[in-house]
């Protein structure tokens, strides 16, 4: 079955086309990042009205790319929800009326199960059941993923996601947006034993996550060390980094492996923006071998946001009859309860 997917919960635009949900035959990523550089994050209506020109071409594109035309299309997968409203009815509106005109069936897809969907297009994907961290700039939840589509949630942050914790502490240091992949960078030069920033566990058997705490102790040092003022010092603002980024993957590294030995899981895997970072997948895989667990993560081009993903969730959605009509609507949040018993 070859589903057509199409993603734009935030500032990328994406269309692919996967087939029987493993095959990626077509993945464009139009991604706006540029644009939204120069104000230091996503602008909500700039990003509605870039995703409206970029979608038909890139649909054509893709189509093109894995050469097939609507015809040879089963069905259309598009982002329902979480994401910025504007952006989302661009992709979803058309993903209906594609849908329509074509007499095809609709997956309306939870961007999150999407990501961790992001895992089962690798060659050699985890195994269920499994925990899966969903790391990004709007989320960081831990699932136990026991069977195709059944994900159920573990924990989650009370404050801010780890990849926003990335982008606002590279905002207070001066660094380029988005800020993950700059800290990653800078923390490289820097020694992450330098400054012990706190790691907040939350207790002993939770799996929520809070990262403000951290964020507050990064401005804390970076206004309060009298070495950083008034000119900041290149090498110390490298150990800064590298101590911030040690304290996230130490915090995400220890919940997860807890999660793993709780339910008894032999893998756990990882998407979303921040399972890019090379360092916490190196930290995260050395960590858990010790206690025989395995570590999967997506490649670079399917941690952040893609359609490939959109499509091999809504593959799942649409054989298991799970499907949109017309009147069906985007959301922009999703009421998360935390399965206690699980
Ligand atoms: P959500 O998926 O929760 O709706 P989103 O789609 O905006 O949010 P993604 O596009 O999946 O999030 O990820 C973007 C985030 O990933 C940003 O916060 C960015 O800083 C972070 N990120 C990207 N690369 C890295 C990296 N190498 N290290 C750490 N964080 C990174
Ligand atoms: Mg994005
Ligand atoms: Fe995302």
């Amino acid at each position: 079955m070859r589903i057509l997917g199409i993603e734009s919960s935030c500032d990328e635009t994406a269309v692919a086309v996967v087939e029987d949900g493993v095959r990626i035959r077509s993945s464009i990523v139009a991604s706006q990042v540029s644009t939204h550089a120069i104000y230091g994050g996503v602008v909500p209506e700039l990003a509605s009205r870039m995703h409206l020109e970029a979608i038909d071409p890139l649909v054509d594109q893709a189509l093109m790319q894995a050469d097939v035309g609507l015809n040879d299309i089963d069905g259309i997968a598009a982002t329902q929800g979480p994401g910025l409203i504007g952006a989302l009815l661009v992709g979803f509106s058309y993903a209906k009326a594609l849908a329509w005109a074509r007499h095809l069936p609709l997956a309306g897809v939870n961007h999150l199960e999407a990501h961790i969907c992001s895992l089962q297009l690798l060659d050699n994907p985890p195994g269920f059941p499994f925990i899966c961290l969903v790391v990004s700039g709007g989320h960081t939840n831990i699932y136990h993923v026991k069977e195709p589509g059944a994900f159920t949630l573990m924990g989650q942050t009370r404050d801010d996601a780890a990849g926003e914790a990335f982008d606002k502490v590279a905002k207070m240091m001066g660094l380029s947006y988005p800020g993950g992949p700059a800290i990653e960078a800078l923390a490289q030069k820097g020694n992450p034993e330098k400054i012990k920033f706190p790691r907040s566990m939350l207790g002993k058997d939770s799996f929520d996550f809070s990262f403000s705490g951290l964020k507050s102790a990064v401005a804390r040092h970076l206004h309060e060390t009298p070495e950083m003022s008034p000119d900041i010092d290149d090498d110390r603002l490298a150990h800064v980094a590298a101590g911030f980024q040690m304290a996230v993957i130490d915090v995400l590294s220890t919940k997860l492996i807890a999660a793993a030995k709780k339910k008894k899981c032999a893998d756990i895997g990882i998407a979303g923006g921040v399972s890019a970072n090379r360092t916490f997948v190196d930290i995260l895989s050395e960590r858990a071998e010790q206690h025989k667990i395995n570590v999967f993560s997506p490649p670079l081009s399917l941690c952040g946001d893609n359609a490939a993903m959109i499509a091999a969730r809504g593959w799942e959605m649409i054989r298991n009859n799970q499907v949109c009509g017309l009147a069906d609507d985007v959301y922009s949040r999703i009421k998360f309860t935390v399965d206690d018993a699980n």
